[in-house]
């Protein structure tokens, strides 16, 4: 069983908090009364103030019903291979849709081809193809970091929002589990490169004893998570007996995490090593690839396809990042209600994930929320102050 700690014990300073960096509610932090379990309540302190925002980013998700478009077109005697529509999993899913991307694109070895975007999904897929052995040229409006990869959350998600239960169909649910596990091996090959561009952490999923009522999901977004269980380590849930706490219970597991500063600098050198070059220009229509070199074109434009493919079927489904200037001492995930939190290396992605799951589907808004961003900062202050730290 779990004892723990008197309130008033337990209510750590903020000046204590900040002499003690790196400090956890551990069993040997000054404060608490020993005897704790250290697997439930060593969930390190996140200094949840709206003072602390570096920044709030907003990302729209290309998301299609069916899943991303992986599909061969000719454009006049140009042949596009489509990579593009990957929803809340793009940088889950990079390495394995380009590596399918690839296949289709039935290059020879010498041959140059072109690579139009360069988000999460351009650049690891000009990167495999240079590992195909081909002569890569990306062509972008922007490259990473000013894409709206470079908003994302960082977490291994390989199946979020990605497709609709209803849609999706025998082959794309197939193709998802080829992608999910080819990206999964791969990232296991990028752990412990200089700056961590790639790590595991621990995710602190706090089961809320009273949470917020949530709508069903309105939109029916596939679920496929459960499908990776003989790959992904499934962690453990530890039961918490403490009516003071907001939660009953916390599943403690590792969670793979991408430190996008470091990542995308890393796949940046990567292409460039390579002999790779980038060439920044908007394409208005497809037809504007006509006047480009390459005979072969892999499609990466992620939401941009939409206007430039003049594909509807791409949904944007908006979310929104408060940023909280990092704590290297504080390295962790963590899911409370409503909340979600990926502490990184290069920032605190803190989300206030809505009242169901159909949050931002089909809203193109791009302009940051300042009101939804101190909320989301707000609810994770309280998350705090329940366990006993004054942050
Ligand atoms: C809040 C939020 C959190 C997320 N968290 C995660 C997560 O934790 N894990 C995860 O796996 N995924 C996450 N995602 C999803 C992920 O961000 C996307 O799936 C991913 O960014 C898509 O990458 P992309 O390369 O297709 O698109 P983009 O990053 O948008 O890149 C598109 C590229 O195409 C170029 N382009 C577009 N149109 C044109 C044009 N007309 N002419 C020339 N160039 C053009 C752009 O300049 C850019 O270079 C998150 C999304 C959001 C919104």
């Amino acid at each position: 069983m779990v004892r723990l700690i008197s309130r008033r014990k337990a209510v750590v300073s903020a000046a204590s908090v900040s002499a003690l960096s790196g400090l956890s509610a551990c069993a040997s932090t000054p404060g608490f009364n020993g005897n704790l379990d250290a697997d439930v309540v060593n969930i390190p302190v996140i200094r949840a103030r709206a003072d602390r925002i570096d920044r709030v980013t907003v990302c729209l998700r290309p998301f299609r019903a069916a899943g991303p478009r992986l599909e061969v077109e000719q454009v006049g005697r140009k042949t596009v291979v489509h990579n593009y529509g990957h929803g809340g999993s793009g940088w889950s899913l990079s390495w394995g849709t380009a590596q399918l991307a690839i296949e289709r694109a039935q290059f020879n070895v010498g041959q140059k081809i072109g690579v139009l975007g360069c988000g999460a999904i351009g650049l690891t897929t000009a990167i495999a193809a240079q590992q195909a052995g081909a002569k890569v040229t990306i062509y972008a409006e922007a490259a990473m970091p000013m894409v709206r990869s470079a908003r994302a959350s960082g977490s291994w998600t390989p199946s979020s929002r990605i497709a609709k239960t209803d849609t999706m169909s025998s082959e794309f649910s197939a193709r998802w589990d080829v992608m999910a596990r080819t990206s999964f091996a791969r990232y296991q090959t990028l752990l412990g490169l200089p700056g961590n561009p790639i790590e595991w952490d621990t995710m602190y999923g706090l089961h809320a004893t009273h949470p917020t009522p949530r709508r069903p999901d309105p939109v029916g977004f596939a679920e496929l998570g459960d499908r990776l269980v003989d790959i992904e380590p499934q962690g453990n849930v530890i039961p918490v007996n403490d009516p003071r706490l907001p939660y009953d219970q916390v599943h403690k597991k590792p969670n793979l995490i991408f430190n996008v500063a470091t990542y995308a600098d890393y796949l940046m050198r990567q292409f460039f090593e390579r002999g790779g070059r980038i060439e920044t220009l908007t394409l208005h229509h497809p037809s504007d690839i006509t006047a480009l070199p390459e005979s072969t074109f892999i499609n990466c434009t992620g939401y941009g396809a939409r206007a430039l493919w003049n594909d509807n079927t791409i949904v944007p489904v908006r979310g929104q990042i408060a940023w909280l200037i990092p704590q290297p001492e504080a390295l962790c995930s963590l899911h409370f209600d409503d909340i979600y939190v990926v502490s990184r290396r290069d920032g605190i992605v803190v989300q206030w994930l809505g009242n169901d799951m159909g949050q931002g589907f089909n809203d193109p808004n791009e302009t940051p929320d300042p009101a939804e961003a101190r909320k989301a900062i707000s609810r994770l202050g309280q998350l705090y102050k329940a366990m006993g730290y004054n942050v």
